[in-house]
C-alpha cells in the first residue's frame, strides 16, 4: 500500500467532484479536501434542469445535491465561485483567484460546456441550458413567451422541446442534419424512431437545414432564419447544439488534451493527476478504446472511482463503465445502455409504436441496447453487455419480455 494523500484538491463541484468527495470520507480518508467550484451554488443536479424543474410544474425547487450541513460533515473546505486558472503538474499546485493551492493529488472533474451559436451572443430571448441560472432564465422565458424555437434535435434539445410543449408553447425545433441523433443511437432508423416523438406530441421538426441568422427588433429576438430560406417566427430561442469538455485553462499544462483529458484505464493523467466525468477521456478496458462520455452515471460512478484509485494507488483498478444514459420527452421514458455499434434489431415493439427494444451487435457479441418505456429491461441489458453477453443470450432474454416481435437472429 502506498501513502495515502495528505491533501486532495478536487476541481469541479459537481456530480463527478462531489461523488469522489463522499467517496474519500466513506473509504475512511481522513486527511484534508479542497473542493473548487466557479459556479455559486452547492452541487446541483443537472437532469431535472430539462425536464421537472424546466415542466415549471408546482414545487419543484432547486436540484441539490447536498446541503451546506452535509458538507461540513463531511469535512471538507469548499471554495465556490472560484474557477481554477492554472495548473503546475510538477510543482503539484492549482491557481485559483491568484493563489495558488498545493496539493498532493488532484481531481479535475470540470465537466462541458455548451456550443454557442456564433453572433447571437447579445441578443436577448436567447438561451442556452447547462447550468441552474440557465434554467432559472429560461424557466421565467417560457413564462413569457408563446412562440419558442430550439436549435438542435439532441437529447437536451428535445427535452427542452418536450417542456415547453408541456407549458402550452408552440414549438418549433431546427436540426441541421437530415435525421436527428444517428450518432448517438447510431442509426437513422433509431433516430427517426425517437424523433417522430416529435410530431406526436404537437411540436414540429424541421431536418436538414441551418440557422441562418436571427431577426430582432429592440434587441429582442423575434425571429429565426433558415437557411432554406424560411423564417420561423420566435419569443424565445433555445440553443442546444452539443457541448465541449471545459478544459481550456488547462491548455499550457501539459496534459494530454484531445475532446477531454485523456486518462489512462486508472483515470490517471498525469502523476498526482486523475480526471473523471464528462470531461475526463479515459482508455476503456471493455471497449478498447478511448471514450468519452456525458452521461450522468458514468459521472458519478467516475468520480468515486477516480477518488478510491487516488487514496490506494498500489491497489488501483481500471475503470469498468458500460455507458448508460436516460432522456425523458413527453412522458417517455428513452434509455441506452453499452454503444451504438451496427444497425440495431428491434426485438420487442417497433420503431413506430410508443414501446420498443432494438438490440445491436458487433458479430456474436450484443453490444448495446436502446429502449423507448422498457424501464423493467435496461439494466438486465446492460448487465449482460457487462458480462460479455453473445447476440444469442440478448435474444433469448428479449424473447423471455413481454411482446416480442419475430427477431433475427
Ligand atoms: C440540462 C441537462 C440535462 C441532462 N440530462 C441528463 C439525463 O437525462 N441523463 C443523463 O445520463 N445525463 C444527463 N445530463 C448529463 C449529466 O448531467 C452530466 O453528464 C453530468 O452533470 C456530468 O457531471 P460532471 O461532474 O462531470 O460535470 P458537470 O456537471 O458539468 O460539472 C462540472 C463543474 O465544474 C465547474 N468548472 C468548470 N471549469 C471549472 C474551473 N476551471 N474551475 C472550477 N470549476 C470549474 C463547472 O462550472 C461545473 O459546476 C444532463 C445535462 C444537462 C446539462
Amino acid at each position: 500500500m502506498t501513502t495515502a494523500p495528505e491533501h486532495v484538491v478536487v476541481v469541479g463541484a459537481s456530480l463527478a467532484g462531489l461523488r469522489a468527495v463522499e467517496a474519500a470520507r466513506r473509504a475512511g480518508f481522513e486527511g484534508r479536501i479542497t473542493l473548487i467550484g466557479d459556479e455559486p451554488h452547492l452541487p446541483y443536479d443537472r437532469p431535472p434542469l430539462s425536464k421537472d424543474f424546466l415542466d415549471g410544474v408546482e414545487g419543484v425547487g432547486d436540484p441539490m445535491l447536498t446541503s451546506e450541513q452535509n458538507l461540513a460533515e463531511l469535512g471538507v473546505t469548499v471554495r465556490l465561485g472560484a474557477a481554477a486558472e492554472r495548473l503546475d503538474v510538477a510543482g503539484r499546485t492549482v491557481t485559483v483567484g491568484g493563489e495558488k493551492i498545493s496539493y498532493d493529488a488532484l481531481l479535475l472533474a470540470t465537466g462541458s460546456v455548451p456550443r454557442a451559436l456564433p453572433g447571437v451572443e447579445d441578443i436577448a430571448g436567447v438561451h442556452m441550458l447547462r447550468g441552474l441560472d440557465d434554467a432559472r432564465g429560461l424557466r421565467s422565458a417560457f413564462d413569457d413567451a408563446s412562440r419558442v424555437v430550439v436549435v438542435g434535435a439532441g437529447f437536451i434539445g428535445s427535452e427542452i422541446a418536450s417542456a415547453a410543449r408541456k407549458r402550452g408553447r408552440e414549438v418549433t425545433v431546427i436540426e441541421a442534419l437530415p435525421t436527428p441523433l444517428v450518432r448517438a443511437v447510431g442509426s437513422a432508423s433509431a433516430g427517426a424512431a425517437l424523433s417522430a416523438l416529435h410530431e406526436r406530441n404537437g411540436t414540429t421538426l424541421l431536418c436538414g437545414t441551418g440557422v441562418d441568422g436571427l431577426e430582432t427588433v429592440d434587441g429582442h429576438v423575434t425571429a429565426v432564419r433558415l437557411a432554406d430560406g424560411r423564417r420561423i417566427p420566435a419569443d424565445a430561442v433555445v440553443v442546444g447544439i452539443g457541448v465541449t469538455p471545459a478544459t481550456g485553462w488547462l491548455a499550457d499544462s501539459g496534459l494530454e488534451i484531445d475532446d477531454g483529458i485523456v486518462v489512462d484505464e486508472h483515470l490517471r493523467a498525469a502523476p498526482g493527476v486523475w480526471a473523471a466525468g464528462d470531461v475526463a477521456r479515459w482508455m476503456s478496458p471493455d471497449f478498447a478504446s478511448l471514450m468519452r462520455l456525458e452521461h450522468w452515471t458514468n459521472a458519478a460512478e467516475m468520480g468515486a472511482h477516480a477518488m478510491t484509485n487516488i487514496l490506494d494507488e498500489s491497489a488501483s483498478k481500471p475503470y469498468r463503465h458500460i455507458p448508460y444514459f436516460w432522456s425523458d420527452w413527453y412522458g417517455h421514458r428513452i434509455q441506452f445502455a453499452g454503444i451504438p455499434i451496427g444497425e440495431p434489431v428491434v426485438v420487442t415493439g417497433s420503431w413506430d409504436s410508443d414501446e420498443f427494444a432494438a438490440l445491436y451487435r458487433e458479430g456474436d457479441r450484443f453490444m448495446g441496447v436502446l429502449t423507448l418505456n422498457r424501464r423493467a429491461d435496461i439494466m438486465k441489458y446492460r448487465a449482460l453487455i457487462g458480462r460479455g453477453g453473445s447476440w444469442a443470450e440478448a435474444i433469448e432474454f428479449a424473447a423471455s419480455r413481454r411482446q416480442p416481435t419475430s427477431a433475427s437472429a
